[in-house]
């Protein structure tokens, strides 16, 4: 009987596999995510065993869509195309042959990796190591090299079957999205909201997104670049779900009340109180923000305190002590950064004074807000009623 030979992709998990009471939850949470991610493309079934997920019988000509989609899939450390049939010897080593013919031109050194999670397999992945080696090096005329080889070929055993490739590419790692409940990120077209958002996503928290802007005092820019910033970052997690905040009111009767020199701070601890009210309301049980010790003057330890006094739940700041330099580092490999260097006025920094508070008192702050006045819950209603509409 022929052995017959289908084309697969064999997902690897990292975090997930040592959750080992809730493990088949995680799971299926990744499943589901994986499916989600390659919805149009074609596949038989998605099948989750022995510390993987396969996607079986996919297109071999569309490979690179199925691997760059499932690329951005939080939760997934390798994602690698495999030809997958039944585990006889015989098959592995003219398959392990096959592959690497068609490559023969690209390399001169390779390394072949076998992982047996089938012990009943007669040989050890050593064993199964030197004799498909053999072949290549035989066959091929090539050489091994266990360091640096210009191409690794890998071979699973799991259960009856063999799975063989060279082909692949790693994930971001970190947990799917949709383990972690909900967050609200606190977005602004800068550079680091967009890396903290990412962040969270990454520890598989579902965000929803609120942005807050000074419209018609200022272009409606930000709020175009906060559009493209949530497209990107829809790639981690499919729901783009943004709240879009005219903040200019609340702004104006801050700058007729307060000294400017507390202004950021003020606009800070009403962003924050609305947040908390849109976030009640939508289940979320965490903020989100980028800000970072000593970046900026909003940011040293003592107005972090005075803004966090404002919210009644957790404020998570993933990029607290990173240097600026990580940040851009980070923003680049998701492709945020490219979007938060276009031109837009923030909505704070347009009426920033030259010499705001970098050591603010709470005493002080909340003496100034007795006077200001402004209805945060019904404008929070008004906000949520738009999005739904
Ligand atoms: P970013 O690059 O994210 O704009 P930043 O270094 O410019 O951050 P700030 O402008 O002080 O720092 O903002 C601190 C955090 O407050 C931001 O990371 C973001 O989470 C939130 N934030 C600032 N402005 C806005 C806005 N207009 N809408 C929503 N959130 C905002
Ligand atoms: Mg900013």
């Amino acid at each position: 009987m022929t052995n017959s030979i289908r084309n697969c992709i064999l997902i690897h998990y990292d975090e997930i596999a040592v959750k080992l009471g809730n493990r088949s939850w995680f799971e299926k949470q990744l499943a589901k995510n994986v499916k989600n991610q390659i919805k149009g493309l074609p596949f038989s079934s998605i099948k989750r065993f022995s510390a993987r997920i396969f996607i079986n019988d996919i297109d071999i000509t569309k490979a690179n869509q199925y691997m760059s989609k499932l690329s951005s899939v939080m939760g997934i450390s390798s994602i690698h195309l495999m030809r997958d049939f039944k585990s006889e010897e015989l098959d592995i080593k003219k398959n392990s042959l096959e592959l690497l013919e068609l490559e023969k031109d690209n390399f001169q050194t390779f390394k072949i990796f076998t992982k047996r999670q089938n012990k009943k397999f007669l040989k050890t992945s050593q064993e199964l190591n030197a004799i498909v080696g053999e072949v290549i090096c035989t066959k091929l005329n090539k050489k091994v090299d266990l360091k640096n080889p210009d191409i690794e070929l890998r071979i699973e055993l799991v259960e009856d079957r063999a799975f063989i490739g060279h082909q692949y590419n790693t994930g971001f790692g970190g947990l799917p999205v949709g383990c972690g409940e909900n967050a609200l990120s606190l977005i602004s077209s800068g550079i680091d909201s967009p890396a903290a958002s990412f962040k969270m996503l990454k520890r598989g928290v579902q965000l929803s997104y609120i942005h807050f802007h000074s419209a018609p005092a200022t272009g409606k820019e930000s709020i175009d670049n906060v559009k493209k910033i949530i497209d990107k970052l829809s790639e981690f997690q499919s729901s783009k779900k943004l709240f879009l905040v005219p903040f200019l009111d609340v702004q104006k009767e801050i700058m007729k009340k307060a000294p400017n020199k507390y202004w950021v701070i003020l606009f800070r601890r009403a962003m924050i109180k609305l947040s908390c009210l849109i976030a009640k309301k939508i289940n979320a049980k965490a903020l989100v923000t980028g800000e970072n010790v000593g970046q900026v003057a909003s940011q040293t330890l003592s107005n972090i305190n005075v803004i966090s006094e404002s919210a009644n739940i957790p404020i998570l700041r993933p990029l607290i002590g990173y240097n600026k330099k990580e940040i851009v580092n980070l923003a680049t490999q998701i492709e945020t950064y490219k979007i938060s260097i276009l031109p837009y006025e923030d909505c704070c920094g347009f009426f920033v004074p030259k010499h705001p508070e970098t050591k603010a008192k709470i005493g002080h702050i909340k003496e100034c807000e007795k006077d200001i006045k402004f209805d945060l819950e019904s404008l929070s209603d008004n906000v949520i009623k738009k999005w739904s509409n």
